[in-house]
């Protein structure tokens, strides 16, 4: 049972996240988190060297580290739609972060924490975007928040936005519950042609099992996302990459344009 304090706190944050720029926004708990799929996955997993992984000398690929106080994260996302796709363009060389919706999630979770802070006394930890650097897999975490669901194509699915949005989470010290998960699958009785969209057919057999990882929930719902095969689109849109001038400096940089195509190819979100 839930006191009607931590609910006040917890609706309190959520609100103000969306008031500093967040169009979605939920809380997890880190205990519920630590027992999410990918939490668990990662361990057990084969090591991967793809796009996303970084090496860190004395950190295990992939696996997390939490602080020690943190208690909660706060999930926030900001909508990406069609019509806006350079907020996903990967500019190397650009700082802060390495893309403009990167940027706008940084400034919401820098004004969460001041937020925080210095009106609630309630310390918090910035996230960065690597797990090998800090971070926690937000997918996850954003299910727990009450954001949406894993969809077919391994990517959260939410009402509003079908999997068009991209995700930032930071840690608090305060112990809250989390507002997730929701009553909601768009899948179920999808022909899927999210999948169907895929250049790299990367969710076209089977990858993961229940045997080998001893649980139901595995990446693309059933073990059969290959994130090998989408790294290799990734490979190919990196060796596509376009140099462009970047502002107040001489060298040139380099523009990515990612692969979005199972996530363009879900109708769920696109109504209104
Ligand atoms: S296209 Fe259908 S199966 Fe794929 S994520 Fe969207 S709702 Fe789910
Ligand atoms: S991002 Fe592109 S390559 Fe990767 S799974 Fe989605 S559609 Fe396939």
């Amino acid at each position: 049972m839930i006191d009607q304090e931590t609910e006040r706190l917890n609706r309190q944050i959520i609100e103000q996240s969306k008031a500093f720029g967040a169009d979605l926004a939920g809380i997890a708990n880190v205990s519920d988190i630590k027992r999410s799929p990918s939490h668990q996955m990662s361990q057990k997993m084969p090591e991967f060297n793809g796009v996303g992984t970084l090496s860190v000398e004395g950190r295990e690929r992939g696996v997390v580290q939490w602080p020690e106080d943190a208690r909660s994260a706060i999930v926030i996302a900001i909508a990406h739609p069609p019509e806006n796709p350079e907020l996903d363009w990967w500019v190397s060389g650009a700082t802060p972060g390495n893309t403009a919706g990167n940027r706008l999630l940084m400034s919401v979770v820098k004004k969460m924490a001041d937020y925080l802070e210095q009106t609630l006394d309630i310390r918090s930890f910035k996230l960065p975007y690597h797990i090998e650097h800090g971070a926690v897999y937000m997918k996850d975490s954003a299910v727990l928040a009450g954001l949406g669901c894993i969809g077919k194509n391994n990517l959260l699915i939410t009402p509003p936005y079908g999997p068009r949005q991209r995700l930032r989470a930071m840690l608090i010290e305060t112990d809250l519950p989390s507002t997730g998960p929701i009553d909601f699958d768009p899948c179920l009785n999808c022909p899927m042609p999210c999948r169907k969209a895929c250049p790299q057919h990367a969710f076209s057999g089977k990858v993961y099992t229940v045997e080998d990882y001893g649980m139901d929930e595995l990446p693309g719902r059933s073990g059969v996302y290959s994130r090998i095969q989408c790294n290799r689109q990734m490979d190919i849109d990196i060796a596509n990459a376009e140099a462009i001038d970047l502002e107040g400096q001489t060298a040139m940089g380099k523009r990515v344009k990612y692969c979005r195509k199972c996530e363009m190819g879900c109708p769920v979100g696109t109504a209104g």
